[in-house]
């Protein structure tokens, strides 16, 4: 079987790991705030915070900018469903903003008008999820205008979009999102097993993120009420969580972060390639929008005719191939529909869906895996 992503584990990243496990600390050691700053270090962002998966780095996000009931997020349908579970785990409602057919990303223009009516109606967002679908970072300037416009926060869902680019800068560079969370799930750019990030250039949010990370408990003095009772004096100051990444996790991200741009740079290559050998196949291939240097997380691709594509799904499966689909539109999952959404909500999101395969991209891909997935694809697809 070719799977549709897999990860990359190198002789470094085991000695990395084992020397951890040697160590004196397996957990709140220095491997963590290693990783956090090497991370914001490379990508340019001010604070970074690590946690145990992207979908946890979601939740205390929403938590530091204050989502409560009564608050509403919006999202992308054409996303994992952590990007819109954040803000039912805060008591907040959630709705979706329709995608752009070209980009699979939330459509700016779509957002716009939902943010119009959404004032009329004093029902608008809180916060706003972009999600960077297959490593194509969103209209981030855009999305930053009406934010300003409309007094909403942004958390930049780029699980999939760690080394890419947006106008020449990292994706979570800091100026655009309030928040940016990348996830280290093996299948994702880099990985720590389960991991995931939160970075940010605002100092205030980083250390509520922190705060919400563990337990909701500082032992900074500067952040308790009233004075410390000494040295090993702690307070619990919010409701957190145990979020915490372990140094197992932290030194292996330290390794993989180191070839972080070689991943990002061979995914391409090899994106690039299938761009070209797949050529007038009766699909639509995705392409890179000006401006934007994708990380390449998938290479999805929408055939012509969706009535095709069951057969050629199975078809590619029997072959050997871990073609997958991403995503089922959230807000069509049962537990979505019983908060009252429905088939026909957002179209354009459902068409892509019905269109969609991922087919294999992956860093360690060689020359022959690729052209067996070219010569299957073309072989399925004429
Ligand atoms: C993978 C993914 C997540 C969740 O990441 P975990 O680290 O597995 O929690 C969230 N959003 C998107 C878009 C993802 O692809």
């Amino acid at each position: 079987m070719i799977p549709y992503g897999r990860q990359d584990i190198r002789e470094e990243d085991l000695e990395a790991v084992r020397e951890v496990l040697l160590s004196d600390y397996l957990t709140q050691g220095p491997r963590v705030p290693a990783f956090e700053t090497a991370l914001a270090e490379h990508i340019g962002a001010k604070h970074a915070v690590a946690a145990n998966s992207a979908t946890s780095a979601l939740h205390m996000a929403c938590q530091a900018l204050g989502l409560g009931p009564g608050d509403r997020l919006w999202t992308s349908p054409i996303t994992f469903v952590a990007s819109a579970n954040c803000g039912l785990y805060c008591g907040a409602s959630v709705d979706f903003v329709d995608i752009c057919p070209d980009t699979f990303n939330m459509s700016v223009a779509a957002l716009a008008t939902k943010l119009e009516a959404a004032e009329r109606d004093g029902t608008l967002p809180k916060i706003v999820v972009p999600v960077a679908m297959c490593g194509q970072s969103c209209d981030m300037q855009g999305i930053r205008k009406l934010a300003d416009k409309y007094g909403f926060a942004i958390i930049e869902d780029a699980s999939h979009a760690i080394g890419g680019r947006y106008r020449g800068a990292y994706v979570g560079s800091g100026a655009l999102a309030d928040i940016t969370v990348f996830s280290f799930h093996p299948v994702k750019i880099i990985t720590t097993a389960e991991g995931g990030m939160a970075v940010t250039d605002d100092d205030e949010l980083a250390q509520k993120l922190r705060l919400f990370c563990s337990h909701g408990i500082t032992r900074d003095p500067d952040l308790m009420e009233g004075v410390s009772d000494g040295p090993w004096y702690y307070q619990q100051l919010v409701l957190g969580q145990n979020y915490r990444m372990t140094e197992m996790q932290a030194a292996l991200g330290l390794a993989q972060l180191k070839r972080l741009d070689a991943y990002v740079a061979t995914r391409a290559r090899r994106a690039h390639h299938y761009h070209t050998a797949l050529d007038g196949v009766a699909c639509q291939l995705p392409f890179e929008t000006d401006g934007i240097n994708s990380a390449w997380h998938l290479y999805v691709i929408r055939l012509d005719q969706a009535d095709n594509r069951r057969a050629v799904f199975e078809e590619l499966r029997a072959a050997g191939l871990g073609v997958n689909v991403h995503y089922i539109p959230v807000h069509l999952q049962p537990y979505y529909k019983a908060l009252g959404f429905t088939a026909g909500d957002f179209p354009l999101a459902e068409d892509y869906y019905a269109r969609a395969i991922s087919i294999p991209l992956y860093a360690t891909m060689d020359d022959d895996q690729q052209q067996q997935v070219v010569d299957l694809v073309r072989g399925a697809l004429g």
